[in-house]
């Protein structure tokens, strides 16, 4: 049977002589693996295709027994072919296909997941690309996951933590959120310091807002430290990540912004 899909293409590489492979995310399927026959070969209606971090419309046989799937025919519906120039957007459009490459599961529809990160991927080809706005993305996605921190009461004894947490408060993933200076006595390896402007950041994270906000706010090296580390943090715990990617998509940014 032939299936017809949105697909935004996470990684590509060559397969044997002259064909290709995909991995794709896909709102009804979840993550494929598609089979280009003879995409390196010019005349091939795979050839150029599909650009990476692009979403096309794809055409595969679908399998009940086959983990590689065969792709009959893709076309681009969104090229944007920034994410393969501008080296750092390209960086943190690899960290983000990374992402999706390690916590979406094969063959297991999510077009919630699908559309975050299509929208993702659509604001770093517009050229919005900033700390913040990857910060963002990384807090949205735990909340999609149902794995966002707690952060208006406390994690251990649920004593609220009011309009900014006091002095004291400190923020462990381990333990999924803020906790209060009595169940975190002393300070740990695992846990940070709750700062409150930070604490305030993600709170209004919560809502959706609107993206383009979040790329244009400026954060300072102190804010820029601790959100790197708590959703790192939290990354790390729930998610058995980050992977070397983040790493190099914050790289990428500071440069710019110490530029
Ligand atoms: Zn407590």
């Amino acid at each position: 049977m032939i299936a017809r899909t949105f697909a935004l293409a996470l990684r590509t590489y060559p397969f044997r002589e002259t064909s290709r492979i995909a991995e794709w995310l896909t709102p009804g399927h979840g993550r494929i693996t598609t089979l280009l026959k003879g995409a390196h070969r010019p005349r091939s209606i795979f050839f150029g295709e599909p650009g990476l971090y692009g979403t096309s419309e794809l055409l595969f046989y679908t399998s009940d027994r086959d983990r590689l799937l065969i792709a009959r025919e893709c076309s681009a519906e969104k090229e944007r072919p920034a994410l393969r120039t501008d080296w750092r957007a390209c960086a943190v459009a690899g960290y983000l296909a990374d992402l999706a490459l390690r916590i979406v599961p094969p063959h297991h529809p999510d077009p919630g997941l699908f559309g975050f990160f299509d929208a993702a991927f659509d604001r770093l080809a517009e050229g919005r690309v900033s700390e913040p706005l990857l910060f963002w993305l990384e807090f949205r996605l735990l909340r999609r996951l149902g794995l966002a921190p707690h952060l208006h009461a406390c994690a251990g004894c649920g004593v609220p933590a009011g309009g900014a947490a006091d002095p004291g408060w400190r923020f462990s993933a381990t333990r999924g959120g803020l906790l209060c200076p009595g169940c975190s006595p002393a300070e740990t390896s695992d846990t940070r310091p709750a700062a409150r402007d930070v604490l305030a950041m993600l709170r209004s994270w919560e809502s959706p807002g609107h993206p383009d906000a979040v790329a244009r706010l400026v954060v300072e090296p102190p804010q820029r430290a601790a959100l790197r580390g708590w959703l790192g943090d939290f990354l790390a715990y729930h998610l058995d990540l980050p992977p070397a990617s983040r790493q190099a998509a914050l790289r990428s940014l500071a440069y710019r912004t110490a530029a």
